[in-house]
């Protein structure tokens, strides 16, 4: 695949996208109605739709944490999601995703406040045409704050990479497979805080620097549209606001 040509002569990608461009994205806050909070993306043609339980008293006493709630994320890719029928269950690559999503929602929660608990965050990836992990990070994020759990700020998720020898923004499927490079970043734009980095392939240490900036001016748009996701659910569905602080103390405050 080394000779398929990813920027052509007019540094247009195989998609129509000039390096510096996001694919077209869509969120939707409060899609589901028996999680505690939810959210559906659109991105490109992925499409992922989150459900958020919790923060309840966590089951397995063992992993309890006496001072602080944990995010526990099932990542997980539908049979029908990819071209050929993806095997069903939980696969290595979707434990290792679940994982550092964890880990990166993990960052974003007032965690203290709720000693004990578990949030339990089911990420389910209906269409995948890669950069999956960064849009259930960005669509989790929301649905997190939808579930009205206390955060510092939303986690907004874009990655960026290689093709061509180019530094380019936000990687579709071919461009994954057949390209340089690969940076997913998740960010925090509110406390300025990477809580998601990872790096498949090769750059020196000047595209490392641009990649990075480009992913993370991205999180910073992004992060802009998950906040429009959440004022439209909350000023749309009255009927649903019971005066409790369902969006999340902080990230109504923002
Ligand atoms: P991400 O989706 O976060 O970019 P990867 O880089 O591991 O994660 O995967 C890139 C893309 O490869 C996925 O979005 C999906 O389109 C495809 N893919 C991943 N796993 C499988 C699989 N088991 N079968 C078919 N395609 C897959």
């Amino acid at each position: 695949m080394d000779n398929v040509q990813l920027i052509d002569d007019n540094g247009k990608r195989n998609d129509g996208r000039g390096p510096e461009d996001l694919r077209p994205i869509k969120i939707e806050a409060g899609v589901l109605n028996n999680a505690d909070g939810s959210a559906y993306i659109e991105w490109g043609k992925n499409k992922i739709i989150v459900g958020v339980y919790g923060p309840r008293e966590m089951h397995q006493k063992h992993l309890q944490k006496p001072d602080r709630a944990i995010v526990q994320v099932n990542y997980s890719m539908a049979s029908f999601s990819v071209d050929e029928r993806k095997r069903p269950g939980q696969g290595r690559r979707e434990l290792e995703i679940s994982k550092i999503l964890s880990e990166a929602l993990e960052r974003s929660i007032i965690s203290n406040k709720y000693p004990r608990t578990s949030i339990d965050v089911f990420i389910e990836v209906l269409e995948a045409n890669a950069g999956t992990r960064c849009a259930g990070l960005t669509a989790a994020s929301v649905a997190m704050a939808d579930a009205g759990i206390p955060m510092t700020g939303l986690i907004a998720s874009c990655a960026s990479g290689k093709v061509d020898g180019q530094v380019v923004l936000d990687l579709d499927k071919l461009e994954d497979n057949t390209g340089d490079a690969d940076l997913p970043v998740g960010y925090i734009p509110l406390t300025d805080e990477v809580v998601l980095l990872q790096m498949d392939g090769h750059l020196t240490p000047q595209e490392f620097d641009k990649a990075f900036g480009l992913a993370k001016n991205a999180c910073v748009e992004i992060h802009q549209l998950q906040r429009d996701a959440l004022t439209k659910k909350y000023s749309q569905d009255p009927d649903e606001d019971n005066g409790e602080d369902q969006a999340g103390e902080e990230v109504v405050s923002e």
